[in-house]
């Protein structure tokens, strides 16, 4: 947090509106301008920023979603919320990302009554995934395609930002505080569907209109609103908006010193027993937002590492291994690659803050650990 993101927050603290004035659209505009999308929908969170683009798009009970395991649950979560069923589709072997190839051989093989309405790659620790392979099965079979973004914010896919919606209908960012710019919570969800924008606008204020064209009522007087349909509570405050404007005018930073710390972390861990990720795939340029290694005897290194001081994560248990999604029997069999990479992954610390004594200290610590 800087200053000038502090007196952003302040200013409208000290204004007419803290929630519903201008200063939303204005954060809208300004993502989507950064984007080159026509459209943004600020929303309270990633998640209710997929659970709108879902919405949207007509999903509902006996559809069905597909999204990668390797994600935080709320990539399948917002199919739940709808009442749809969600399955997996395994990733690749070189990066954790869904996997063309086997979305290919998963629709060949599924009956035409079971496949999936809509499509929700998760381009994984800042990295687009295959967008362009992706639209075009996603096309051939009639899928609607959410991309979830929350890692990517100020990635590039083929020389675009990542956002454009290029390769997809609808893409969602979330503006949580590990993600690449923030607003406390937040989202946003990006579209060039002007149909799909106005619906996520109606949804997100409880389905309530106020647009005289879209009137079935009589109108007695400028009170009158209409309910059309049932809709959340999913608005962002001006509060947070501002906070979000003023990040924004940082993200290109904060994306070139995650980029640094990444390449910094390349050099330093090359001569060390671990594997990393590619730094970069064709055609596209990560955001950095995760730095994961794969180790041997992971347990015992995160424990070590932890007990450094070192604040250690793993990204992520595979979302069907969760109790709530073996309960609907999903078969871990079926994703080799996304078993085989959960299995020895851990993601070190790697923020835009993190100096380089910090950073020489991690490496040092992972070094001693894996020594052991
Ligand atoms: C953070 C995240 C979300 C959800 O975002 P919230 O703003 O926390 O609701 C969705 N998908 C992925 C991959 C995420 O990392």
């Amino acid at each position: 947090m800087s200053d000038e993101d502090i007196a952003a927050v302040v200013e409208v603290l000290q204004s007419d509106f803290i929630t519903q004035g201008s200063v939303v659209p204005r954060f809208e505009d300004a993502l989507a301008h950064y984007c080159e999308a026509q459209h943004g929908v600020a929303t309270s969170s990633g998640t209710a920023a997929l659970h709108l683009a879902c919405r949207a798009l007509g999903l509902s009970e006996g559809d069905t979603v597909w999204t990668s395991p390797i994600s935080f649950v709320a990539s399948a979560n917002c199919a739940r919320y709808c009442g749809a069923s969600v399955d997996f589709v395994d990733v690749s072997a070189d990066y954790p990302l869904l996997d063309p190839n086997a979305l290919e051989d998963k629709l060949k093989k599924t009956p035409a009554e079971r496949l999936p309405k809509i499509l929700i790659p998760v381009h994984f620790a800042g990295m687009p995934c295959d967008m362009e392979s992706i639209a075009i099965l996603a096309q051939q079979y009639d899928i609607a395609v959410i991309e979830d973004a929350a890692h990517a914010l100020g990635a590039l896919y083929d020389g675009q930002a990542c956002g454009n919606c290029a390769y997809s209908d609808a893409t969602i960012f979330s503006f949580h505080p590990v993600k690449s710019i923030t607003t406390g919570e937040g989202g946003m969800v990006m579209s060039n569907e002007a149909t799909l924008a106005q619906r996520m606008r109606l949804l997100r204020s409880h389905g309530i209109s106020k647009e005289p064209a879209e009137m079935t009522q009589e109108v007695e007087g400028e009170w009158h609103y209409e309910q059309l349909e049932l809709g959340y509570h999913y608005r962002m405050t001006d509060i947070q908006a501002a906070l979000g404007l003023s990040q924004l005018q940082k993200l290109d930073r904060f994306i070139e010193a995650r980029r640094t710390l990444a390449e910094r972390y390349d050099t330093l861990l090359s001569e060390l027993p671990l594997q990393t990720l590619p730094a970069t795939l064709a055609k596209r340029q990560s955001a950095h937002h995760l730095y994961p290694i794969a180790v041997a005897h992971r347990a015992q290194v995160f424990a070590q590492l932890k007990k450094a001081g070192i604040g250690v994560n793993v990204h992520y248990i595979p979302i069907y291994q969760q109790p709530y999604y073996r309960a609907l029997g999903i078969d871990a069999s079926d994703y080799p690659q996304a078993e085989k990479y959960y299995r020895d992954t851990i993601s070190i610390p790697l923020y835009p803050d993190l100096t380089h004594t910090q950073q020489d200290k991690v490496v040092e610590a992972l070094s001693g650990a894996l020594a052991k």
